[in-house]
């Protein structure tokens, strides 16, 4: 697995992203446009998201950057993304986007953390979203790229702001006094957990 210490010289001119999100395409789309690379989501090669069985976020991105190549015989990129309040032992974790179960709404999720949080003070209130990023020039890639980031912060208990999704209208950056929900979505883009890894992955490429 290269670290963040080590380059890698990237010239494939074709990557599936395993991902239908077209926020997501957008960004990596951008970032990888400089090295004269198409990305192509894995709906439009016809392929299944497979089930996420691991048990890390590095886990079940390499799994599903994993399975998208085997599908399509071409280099992937996967993400996985969530919410970790080390209080909660890590809930929600893994399952942040079904912590209220397997068709909850981004409400019910939160509404259930702030429940699951409520004789929670201080330092129990704090969180991170993580972000790993898999990158695999084939399925049985022995040596894939892989990065984290991190975003900490603080659990509030009452909602604010209209922006991003997910937990964001509870989640107080460090250093900030706006939710994740109350900045404008470039500022998030620029500090989040998903931008920071972009940044680092970026950095790895050559
Ligand atoms: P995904 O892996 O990006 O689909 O994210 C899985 C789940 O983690 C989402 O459904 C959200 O509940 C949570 N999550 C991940 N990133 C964010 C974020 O930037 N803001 C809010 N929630 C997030």
């Amino acid at each position: 697995m290269l670290t963040s210490s080590t380059e890698f010289m990237w010239t494939d001119d074709k990557l599936v992203l395993a991902s239908g999100n077209r926020g997501k395409l957008r960004e990596f789309s951008k970032l990888f446009m400089d090295f004269g690379t198409d990305v192509i989501p894995q709906g439009d090669l016809h392929v299944e998201s497979p089930e996420e069985t691991g048990l890390s976020f590095i886990e079940n991105a390499l799994l599903k950057a994993r399975h998208a190549s085997a599908v399509t015989q071409l280099p992937a990129l996967a993400d996985d993304s969530g919410l970790v309040i080390p209080a909660l032992d890590g809930a929600p974790g893994l399952c942040s986007a079904r912590f209220a179960g397997s068709n909850a709404s981004d409400q019910e999720n939160l509404n259930l953390l702030l429940d699951r949080m409520k004789d929670l003070t201080g330092v129990d209130r704090r969180g991170n979203y993580i972000c790993a990023l898999a990158l695999v020039r084939r399925a049985t890639d022995p040596d894939p790229i892989v990065v984290i980031g991190r975003w900490h912060g603080h659990i509030i208990d009452s909602p604010r702001g209209e922006g991003g999704f997910g937990y964001d209208p509870i989640f107080l950056p460090h250093g900030l006094h706006q939710t994740a929900a109350e900045l404008d979505s470039e500022t998030k883009n620029q500090r989040s957990h998903r931008g920071l890894a972009v940044i680092k992955l970026r950095s790895l490429l050559s």
